[in-house]
């Protein structure tokens, strides 16, 4: 099989080039990453890429050098990630942080590849596009986002007509049991470290915040094509249910598995096989008790949004994403506090909502960059009065 892995040296990266290292019938066509160059070298040498791509030219010479008498093709920049998702391919990890993952995923779904999509942020800007396209070219997306994974999985063999509501499920965070005025006060170290899994810097304080479960809520609309009155999220502390699908007959089925990001990657990998898995096994026993609570909306504002985004759909979303995007990048600056993020998000959406174009239906890639670049100018103007 042959397979591409866009941002494989982040934290989902290294995982499906964990689960790639352990295969014999793998062909690496590409692999990208952004500043870490000598750990994108030494993924390309282990597997034997044909391609090696950092996003950012300055980081081209060291790249290279690194990959000196390897036989691995080197490039660098914006262009290079694109030409590198026209490779011909069977299966790519769309695993890129932020906005920026977005056109590679799509030049790769053109080409007819599986889109392997840990990239949320893919749905929730251009949710209706991606599904298109995939549609257009017979391509298929599976999600890798373990709640998303985990609907996918309750699924198979079902109707989803007879589906009647999804749950997905939130660890809560390290700030869970945290008060308002505590959460005012709350760091960037005090917001990644997380209780149950290791991620991302920036996935895991938007897990601090709910902006990580806000995107996933607008995610399993624009997947799935559930109303969000169908769709609901619940804090529950073990991380071992990852989500719930209930169905008009009553029942509900579950989705349970250690907290290893893993098993959604190698379900990906091997749909619709089955394959084996070298992740933790539950001890139900040990585990004695699993716990849920209400998602508390007053601390966590970032559900209510959105909840306002799945109403609103059109170009809201890459508001919303953009908003929060440089809502995180202030609050790791250091220039705003950790509820300011949210304040940020809905003063920028607020102030789109007299614009027409936020909610008329997405019709090309250009104007979701025109609504992120636009959203990004009004979000900074704002975080300016909030620092
Ligand atoms: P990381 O920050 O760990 O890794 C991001 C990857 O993208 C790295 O390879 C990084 O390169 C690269 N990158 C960063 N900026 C750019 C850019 N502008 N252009 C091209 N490449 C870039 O992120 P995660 O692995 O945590 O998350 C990746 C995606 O998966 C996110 O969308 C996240 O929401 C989603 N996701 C993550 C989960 C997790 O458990 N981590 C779970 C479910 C979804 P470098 O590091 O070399 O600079």
């Amino acid at each position: 099989m042959r397979v591409s892995v866009f941002g494989a040296t982040g934290s989902i990266g290294e995982s499906t080039f964990d689960l790639l290292q352990r295969r014999d019938d793998i062909e690496t066509v590409a692999l990208t990453g952004g500043r870490n160059v000598a750990r994108l070298a030494e993924q390309a040498r282990a597997l034997g890429a044909g391609l090696a791509v950092t996003a950012h030219d300055d980081c081209y010479l060291p790249l290279k050098e690194a990959l000196a008498g390897s036989g691995v093709e080197v490039a660098a920049g914006t262009e290079a990630l694109i030409a590198a998702a026209e490779r011909p391919t069977d299966w790519v990890m769309s695993a890129i942080v932020g906005a920026a993952g977005l056109a590679p995923g799509f030049r790769a779904l053109a080409q007819g590849a599986t889109l392997a999509l840990a990239n949320k942020e893919s749905l929730v800007t251009a949710g209706p596009l991606l599904m298109a396209e995939a549609a257009r070219h017979k391509a298929r997306i599976l999600p890798v986002d373990s709640e998303h994974s985990a609907v996918f999985q309750a699924l198979v063999g079902e109707d989803i007509a007879a589906v009647e509501r999804v749950i997905i499920t939130a660890s809560g965070g390290p700030f869970r049991d945290w008060s308002f005025e505590a959460l005012e006060r709350a760091t960037l170290a005090e917001a990644i470290r997380h209780p149950n899994w290791s991620m991302g810097q920036r996935i895991t304080i938007d897990s601090a915040s709910l902006f990580n479960k806000a995107l996933e809520l607008i995610e399993t609309r624009e997947y799935f094509g559930f109303e969000p009155t169908q769709i609901e999220a619940v804090v529950h502390p073990q991380s071992i249910i990852h989500a719930l699908v209930g169905f008009r007959d009553g029942a509900l089925m579950a989705h349970l598995g250690a907290p290893d990001m893993r098993h959604a990657i190698g379900y990906a990998l091997n749909w619709p096989e089955r394959a084996a898995l070298p992740v933790a096994r539950l001890d139900l026993a040990a585990l004695s008790q699993l716990t849920f609570e209400a998602p508390d909306p007053v601390r966590f504002p970032a559900l209510r949004l959105a909840r306002e985004v799945m109403e609103l759909r059109g170009h809201s979303g890459a508001v919303f994403n953009a908003a929060k995007e440089v809502a995180l990048d202030q609050f790791i600056a250091g220039a705003i506090r950790f509820l300011d993020m949210a304040r940020l998000v809905e003063r920028t959406i607020d102030s789109l909502l007299s614009d027409s174009c936020l909610t008329q239906p997405i019709e090309t890639l250009e104007t979701v960059a025109a609504m992120d670049q636009m959203a990004r100018e009004i979000a900074r103007r704002h975080a300016a009065v909030l620092a």
